[in-house]
Parts: structure tokens; C-alpha cells; sequence
């Protein structure tokens, strides 16, 4: 480093920064072309009710097959989408795919089930979520009872006024609306009150039974949901244990490695036929 540079306060020059900038850059161009090229995937992780052991749900996952690195998981590309914005795009697509593939499946003949689709918190502070969603549900034909927005707990931490005029418009319409991984969050238990929720997704980091407290919470988050007329689904469950457990204390749903991973389109429609 020069002495020119320390004299003038400019930041040491650090060759990681420079690279990892560059790298997010090149990430927003190739985002920006997935879309167009149609890069993106979603996959789908059925949802199982406890009492009847049917599939009732499907969780939409954003994909990104990458023409040169492949499949690219989801968490390391939605943080740079909401940043640069291109979540608003992206987000839309996978609303519209996610409705068209949940009507296909019905047309099919397969007993109907509720789509889950994850949105950011970005995405859910646009003006015109409400009408955006009610026109996708009208192109694709998909009855509004059989989609479920899953939002975080983020998004409810601040515009409280906004955030709940937005939740009574998607009610107004049928459109479920769930909070993913509760009890991670910064939420106040007040929201639970006031919002109008259909269930509460209980994180997978509390179905690890080594950490005895973890049953409390898990015991807990299950009674508040009840209590507050809601559903309850547990993510992440990969044990027979954890099923057991869950069933004992009254879940409704379960949703994990168990039952089934995310899987492509056609495996889960081949697994939704052999369910039949
Ligand atoms: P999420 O919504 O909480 O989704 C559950 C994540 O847990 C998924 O990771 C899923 O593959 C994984 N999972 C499911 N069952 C198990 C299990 O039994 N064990 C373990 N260890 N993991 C399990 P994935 O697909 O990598 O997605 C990560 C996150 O990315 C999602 O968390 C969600 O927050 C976000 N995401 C995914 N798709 C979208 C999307 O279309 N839009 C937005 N905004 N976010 C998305
Ligand atoms: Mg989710
Ligand atoms: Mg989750
Ligand atoms: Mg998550």
C-alpha cells in the first residue's frame, strides 16, 4: 500500500473485495440472462398430513441450472436478487409457474393440493401484490384456496398498516398465507394476533431433540397456532422420532427429507402417481 493512499484515508486495497465485487457483478449479468433463458427451475417438496397420511401441500424451490456451475441452491442467489432488485422479476415467474404447474397437476386428476410459494420481503412490499396475484390466478385458472404465500417474520417488523392491508386483500381473495420459519425471526407475538395467518411453519433448527428445550418450543409453537385457529407445519423433519414426537403433540402437517426431498417436476408428479 502506498504511503499516498494511507495519507489520503482511501481504503487499504484488498484484492478479496475487489474479486468478490466482481464476482456479484458478473452473478447480477448472469441473473439478469437466467431469466431470460429461462434458467430457473422450481422443485417441489410434498407437504403430508399427519392424520391421513395424504399429500396435501407442495413447496415451490427456486432452482438456478447454471449452464456452466449447475444446479445453484437458492440462498446464495436471492439475497443478490433482492439487492439488485431482479427479485421483483424472478419472483413473479416463480408465482406464475407455481399456479400453472398446481393447475396442471389437478387436470391430471390428482386430489388437489395447496402450492407454497416462498416471497421475499421485497416482494411483498410492492403496491400491487395483491392485484399481481389475483391476475395470476385468473391467466392459470388455479382456484386462489390452493396457493399459500409463505412470508418470514422480517417482513412483518416494520409498516405494520401496509402489511396488514396487504394480508386482508389476499384474504379477501382466498389466498393462503403462511410464516416460514417461525420462532427464528424478530416478530412480536402481537402480529400472530392481528394478521390474518393460515399456519406457522415451525423451523427445522427445533426438531433437534438433543437440545431438550427445543421439545418445549416445539410443544409450544404447536399450541399457539392451535389456539390461534391456525394450522402447523414442521419443516425439516428427517426422523422417524421426529414424526412420532410431532404426531403426539398434534401437528398437523410435516414436511422433510423423511417423507421426500425438493424434487423436479416430473419425480414428484411420478411420486404423486404412485400415491394414487
Ligand atoms: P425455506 O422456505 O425454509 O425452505 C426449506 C429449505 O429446507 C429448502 O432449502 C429445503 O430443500 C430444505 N429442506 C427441506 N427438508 C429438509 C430436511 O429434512 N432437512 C434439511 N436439512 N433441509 C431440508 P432450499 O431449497 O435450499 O431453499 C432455501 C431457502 O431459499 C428457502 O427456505 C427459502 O427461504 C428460499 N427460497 C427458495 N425458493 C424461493 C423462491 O422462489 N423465492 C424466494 N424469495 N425465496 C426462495
Ligand atoms: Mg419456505
Ligand atoms: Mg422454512
Ligand atoms: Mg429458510
Amino acid at each position: 500500500v502506498s504511503k499516498n493512499i494511507q495519507r489520503n484515508h482511501f481504503q487499504v486495497f484488498d484484492p478479496s473485495i475487489s474479486d468478490r465485487f466482481k464476482q456479484a457483478l458478473t452473478m447480477e449479468t448472469d441473473l439478469r440472462k437466467a431469466l431470460k433463458e429461462r434458467q430457473f427451475e422450481l422443485h417441489y417438496q410434498p407437504q403430508k398430513e399427519m392424520n391421513s397420511g395424504r399429500v396435501v401441500g407442495m413447496e415451490a424451490l427456486l432452482r438456478w441450472k447454471h449452464p456452466k456451475i449447475g444446479y445453484i441452491p437458492p440462498d446464495t442467489f436471492i439475497p443478490l436478487a433482492e439487492r439488485s432488485g431482479l427479485i421483483m422479476e424472478i419472483g413473479e415467474w416463480v408465482l406464475r409457474e407455481a399456479c400453472m404447474q398446481n393447475k396442471r397437476w389437478q387436470e391430471q386428476g390428482f386430489s388437489p393440493v395447496v402450492v407454497g410459494v416462498n416471497m421475499s420481503v421485497k416482494q411483498f412490499y410492492q403496491k400491487n401484490l395483491v392485484a399481481q396475484v389475483a391476475q395470476i390466478l385468473q391467466e392459470t385458472g388455479l382456484e386462489a384456496k390452493y396457493l399459500e404465500l409463505e412470508i418470514t417474520e422480517t417482513i412483518a417488523m416494520a409498516h405494520e398498516e401496509f402489511i396488514l392491508e396487504t394480508l386482508r386483500g389476499l384474504r379477501n381473495i382466498g389466498v393462503q398465507v403462511s410464516i416460514d420459519d417461525f420462532g427464528t425471526g424478530y416478530s412480536s407475538l402481537k402480529y400472530l394476533s392481528i394478521f390474518p395467518l393460515t399456519k406457522l411453519k415451525i423451523d427445522r433448527i427445533f426438531l433437534d431433540g438433543k437440545q431438550k428445550q427445543n421439545l418445549a418450543i416445539v410443544k409450544s409453537i404447536i399450541h399457539l397456532s392451535h389456539s390461534l385457529q391456525m394450522k402447523v407445519i414442521a419443516e425439516g423433519v428427517e426422523t422417524e422420532e421426529q414424526v412420532t414426537f410431532l404426531k403426539q403433540q398434534d401437528c398437523d402437517e410435516i414436511q422433510g427429507y423423511f417423507f421426500s426431498k425438493p424434487l423436479p417436476v416430473d419425480q414428484v408428479t411420478h411420486l404423486l402417481c404412485e400415491l394414487q
